[in-house]
């Protein structure tokens, strides 16, 4: 955990404010995930958080089952925040769900510090946490040392109602984003993400819109720009750069961005690529900016000649120009396709939202993929690759639950499932190779040229496993399975099943 606030000494020099604040949330201890997404959403709408409820709702719908099961969706806000220069991030939540998104953030190498504002019921219900926030805020904002200072609620305080709508909009020029991430009421991690980047660039085009704003760091050199939405490996930015170059333009920024002042770069390009297509507040804001967003990425032979396409078009380059940058690349892309296929049946689940791109460069390579889970949202800018996946007999589950996932799996008995965790772990029992998707797949460039050979390696490498997999399922067959489970210090033997116990002889009759 980061460094921790003076609190005590800034609640002395702190006056009170009538935060609205439910206190029927707070009567129970534990408010949480396990208090059930009803219980928290009414709560919150009791607090008067129905309006914020009512926004998080329809960028991120749910369905067609609640909610996919995740990480606390809480993680990408925080992640976003963290990779940030010059901004401070502070979680206000319990301190379990504060403790864990530490924790995995540190795992994840975040090397920075995570302020904390704790509560307890009585500072919950006097209204005090709020004043405990603004305080931290106010001792945080130091403009020598940060651009921006970001408050996550977690799911407790904003089930509780916990104003950071009221928080000042800046200090000393330090802007203060203060956001509700609970996990009643964004779906996953990979959609809080956007929660904070769309909120920035709301912020950030206020700004714009006012006066002059801070130029990029590295300077302009006058080619109009595409933004780029979604994380992405490094050398991904630099190959769509590449592709851009014969049309006149240049990669801009990747949002969600890495500094303050690139959120006016991304702002300030003449179309924004969709890479990840569930960025719905972000896109909003580019909307509102008036530049025109493009769906799909340049993946593999026929993504890339249709987002070739698509960037013309929207940025009113010269057709000339497009078919000269399809001629330089395609051919170049056709090759690798060719010099490193993949053959077998592979199944795909993820919840980073670069899924279906994944499958749309295994089916190029020769894979045949008959189904990609992801627990992202269906959006307009996910129909492009939809539509060729299904044309290419994948079908293609938004919102997968792990049960779809499984059942997949096991409906299709692929040569390699690439998933998530458990959906490897259950492949791998079932002797089937298994590949992680975030640290084996998102790992690798998907992009142009150099995606276009980048997965071959690493997929038919696990393919070729089979044998082994069914070796060790066999040498191992019955060891901790069933009633061998466990940790035994004698070998187990599996019991009969126990006896019923006899009926019970009524008191005062004899058997
Ligand atoms: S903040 Fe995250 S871990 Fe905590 S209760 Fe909400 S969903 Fe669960």
């Amino acid at each position: 955990m980061g460094a921790s606030l003076d609190l005590a000494a800034l609640r002395a020099r702190t006056e009170p404010v009538d935060a609205p604040v439910n206190l029927a949330a707070t009567r129970q201890d534990g408010l949480g995930c396990h208090s059930g997404k009803e219980t928290m959403a009414r709560a919150a709408a009791a607090a008067g958080m129905g309006e914020t409820l009512d926004a998080l709702k329809r960028d991120y719908p749910a369905g067609p089952h609640d909610q996919p099961q995740s990480m606390c969706p809480a993680f990408g806000a925080l992640r976003v925040g963290l990779r940030m220069r010059r901004t401070a991030t502070i979680l206000s939540g319990s301190a379990c769900c504060v403790y864990g998104l530490t924790f995995t953030s540190h795992f994840y190498g975040a090397r920075r510090t995570v302020g904390y504002v704790p509560f307890n019921s009585e500072t919950l219900v006097t209204g005090k946490l709020f004043e405990d926030i603004r305080d931290a805020v106010r001792a945080t904002a130091d403009p020598a040392l940060h651009d921006a200072v970001v408050v996550i609620n977690l799911c407790v305080p904003t089930a509780s109602g916990v104003p950071l709508r009221l928080l000042p909009r800046e200090i000393d020029g330090v802007r203060i984003i203060g956001i509700d991430v609970p996990g009643f009421g964004v779906p996953t991690h990979a959609e809080a993400k956007d929660v904070l980047a769309g909120a920035m660039l709301r912020v950030a085009r206020s700004e714009a819109e006012q006066g002059p704003v801070a130029a990029p760091r590295q300077g302009r050199d006058g080619r109009p720009t595409v933004s780029l939405l979604g994380e992405m490996f490094p050398a991904d930015p630099i190959q769509i750069g590449a592709l851009l170059e014969p049309l006149g333009l240049a990669a801009g920024p990747v949002v969600p961005t890495r500094e303050w002042r690139e959120l006016y770069a991304a702002l300030d390009s003449a179309a924004v690529a969709a890479i990840h297509p569930f960025y719905t507040a972000s896109l909003r804001e580019f909307e509102a900016a008036g530049r025109p967003a493009v769906a799909s990425a340049p993946v593999g032979f026929d993504g890339t000649a249709a987002w070739l396409d698509a960037v013309g078009e929207a940025c009113a380059v010269a057709r000339p120009a497009v078919e000269a940058a399809k001629n330089r690349f395609l051919p170049a892309i056709r090759g690798a396709l060719a010099a490193n296929p993949i053959r077998g049946r592979i199944t795909l689940t993820g919840y980073e939202g670069s899924e279906l791109l994944v499958a749309r460069l295994l089916v190029e390579s020769g894979a045949e993929v008959p189904y990609v889970g992801t627990a992202c949202p269906r959006t307009r800018f996910s129909e492009v690759d939809r539509d060729w996946l299904e044309a290419r007999g994948c079908r293609v589950q938004f919102r997968a639950s792990l049960e779809q996932d499984l059942a997949a799996v096991e409906d299709v008995r692929p040569d390699l499932a690439i998933g998530t965790t458990p959906v490897v772990q259950k492949a791998k029992e079932r002797a089937i190779p298994a590949l992680y998707f975030t640290n084996l797949i998102s790992a690798r460039p998907l992009m142009s040229v150099a995606g276009a050979g980048s997965l071959a390696q690493v997929v038919n490498g696990a393919m070729a496993q089979a044998a082994r997999f069914a070796a060790m399922r066999d040498f191992f067959a019955g060891i901790g399975e069933a009633h061998a489970a466990g940790i035994w210090e004698e070998v187990p033997q599996k019991r009969a099943a126990p006896k019923r116990m006899p009926a019970a002889t009524p008191i005062g009759e004899t058997a």
